[in-house]
């Protein structure tokens, strides 16, 4: 059985033979009026309801551990086969945006990240991640306006359900969140970015770049060994050609690693006066080889002077374990070592 949540409006239409009326029936019981079971569709003609039974079903996670941090709450989901997911609600001034994981697991590898040090099991569905969202938008009582493929996994590793997802998600008659405010965070996969443009309706992207030294960067991320910063920033180029956007690059600063005045040199080279923003992020220690930066706000300095457009990532949830994968890992050691 599929979870309902996969579904997308343009499969209802093609895979069950419905004009778009009766498909948008269906996301309106779904996503407008939050039924949960067949017996709570009231708009959806019965027949239908028995067919779309034969091959989907409710399913929700289930949430095993819940640590809010005042401007953050950071939840741990039993999925239903008994993999553990995380996914963090942030609270902002404009309302509620959530971190989703795609993948039970990470097989990507990036050295400063917990999630990567725990395999990837399996992939996440689209309706597991569209769940992600519904059950912090139920449990707290909030609109969710804002969501980001950044939590355990790497999106374009599971490229479909992620697609599917951002179909859910941005459909109107869905979550109904513009594309605009739907990003995706990859580590840089230079076929799964070109993928991702070419959806009917792109959400944002983000890649983690954390620097434009080769060397540097595939002491990182091993995935730069086979992705070279060339491809990916190629990558990211065409993505700002078709879709019109800017492409955030996530620069998490490690003290001694990446954040000296030759790193700002070379990635002012790399990305100078072009649509990219850079996005610096405090460092979250996960109890590793790596320190968080004292050069903050100097390389922030140092990169605005070279003329790059910079952000400063918001902290959220310090003291709950809010780096990447820190909830997940912690729970799964305490099992592994009763
Ligand atoms: S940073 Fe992202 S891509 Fe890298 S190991 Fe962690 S979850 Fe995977």
């Amino acid at each position: 059985m599929k979870n309902i949540y996969s579904l997308t409006l343009s499969d209802a239409v093609e895979r069950f033979c419905l004009p778009k009326s009766k498909a948008v029936n269906i996301f309106r019981d779904i996503y407008r009026d939050k039924a949960e079971s067949y017996a709570e569709m009231t708009r959806t003609a019965a027949e239908i309801k028995e067919r779309l039974a034969r091959e989907y079903e409710f399913v929700f996670p289930k949430a095993v551990k819940k640590q809010d941090s005042g401007d953050s709450v950071k939840y741990l989901f039993l999925l239903s086969d008994g993999n553990m997911i995380e996914s963090v609600l942030m609270r902002q001034k404009y309302g509620g945006s959530v971190c989703v994981s795609s993948q039970a697991g990470c097989n990507m590898g990036c050295i400063f990240c917990n999630s990567g040090k725990l395999r990837k099991v399996r992939d996440l569905c689209a309706g597991e991640m569209v769940t992600q969202l519904l059950y912090i938008e139920k449990d707290q009582g909030i609109r969710i306006t804002n969501a980001a493929v950044m939590g355990i996994g790497e999106p374009f590793d599971n490229f479909e359900n992620v697609s599917d997802f951002c179909a859910v998600v941005t459909d109107d008659n869905g979550l109904a969140i513009p594309p605009s405010r739907v990003t995706v965070s990859t580590c840089g996969l230079p076929d799964g970015i070109d993928g991702f443009s070419e959806l009917p309706r792109p959400c944002s992207l983000a890649i983690s770049l954390h620097s434009a030294d080769e060397k540097t960067r595939s002491l990182l991320m091993p995935v730069n060994k086979k992705y070279p910063i060339a491809e990916v920033i190629g990558a990211a180029r065409r993505y700002i050609q078709k879709t019109g956007r800017r492409v955030l690059l996530e620069y998490t600063l490690l003290s001694g690693i990446n954040d000296g005045a030759s790193d700002a040199d070379m990635l002012a080279k790399l990305i100078g006066g072009e649509d990219f923003t850079v996005n610096l992020i405090e460092y979250n220690p996960t109890g590793g080889e790596f320190t968080k930066s004292i050069r903050f706000f100097e390389f922030y300095d140092e990169l605005k002077k070279r003329g790059l457009r910079v952000t400063v990532r918001r902290k959220f949830g310090e003291g709950i374990n809010a780096a990447c994968g820190q909830l997940r890992s912690a729970v799964i050691n305490e099992r592994e070592m009763k």
